[in-house]
């Protein structure tokens, strides 16, 4: 597939300090698997798992006050603020294998509000982890409550587990659904009620202030 070049080799240095410990490992696994991790197609392969997961588990080496960094914005409005279907990939903690899917995150604000492109990044710290769906949907949910303060917030994150789809364990197109709920969105029916409806309103990247169901393009800008 890829040639033995050495510059591929060469794009090695500078990789995190544990990516050696992470390559011996996947040789180990490899070999314990029945595989020869000497011959060509697998030559490089620990070398390229130690940098996928390292990228993959880079949510642990971010911090979320960075990542929120100046983005918090004192404004007079308390309506529903809701950002649809944005992907995320994660790696499941029990069999270290993917589980991706969509999340949908709606706040009230306080008086403050968050940078919109914000939220997408706030949950690719928390799904670059080794992650179970239902603790992944809550600590975005506790984030943007402890930040915001909002008046409530919401979080539904809908995936589905190669664990179960690979295993056959459940069936292929079955998804799981999570929520968390604080504040309004725990106490008031109707403002989950319509949180809930607008989340059914199609699909696609689109963002609704208020109750009026108007539309803001770009977003994730
Ligand atoms: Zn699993």
């Amino acid at each position: 597939m890829d040639s033995s070049s050495t510059d591929e080799r060469a794009s090695i240095v500078g990789v995190p300090l544990g990516d050696e410990r992470i390559r011996e490992a996947v040789r180990v696994l490899v070999a314990e698997l029945g595989e020869d991790p000497t011959r060509e197609g697998l030559a490089k392969t620990p070398d390229r798992v130690a940098k996928a997961l390292q990228f993959l588990t880079s949510g642990y080496r971010q911090d979320i006050d960075k990542v929120i960094n100046n983005a918090l914005f004192t404004v007079d409005y308390s309506e529903m603020v809701i950002v649809k279907d944005i992907d995320f990939y994660s790696l499941c903690e029990h069999h270290l294998l993917p589980f991706f899917g969509r999340c949908h995150i709606a706040y009230i604000p306080r008086g403050k509000v968050i940078g919109l492109s914000k939220l997408p990044r706030i949950v690719e710290v928390f799904s670059r982890r080794l992650q179970v769906q239902e603790r992944l949907t809550s600590q975005i949910a506790e984030t943007l409550a402890a930040k915001l303060d909002p008046l409530g917030v919401a979080v539904v994150v809908e995936a589905s587990h190669l664990c179960m789809m690979m295993r056959g364990v459940e069936k292929q197109n079955s998804s799981a659904l999570t929520s968390a709920m604080h504040g309004v969105f725990r106490t008031d029916a109707r403002t989950r009620t319509e949180f809930l409806d607008l989340l059914r309103l199609g699909r696609g990247a689109t963002v609704f202030g208020g109750d009026s169901g108007h539309q803001t393009d770009g977003a994730y800008a």
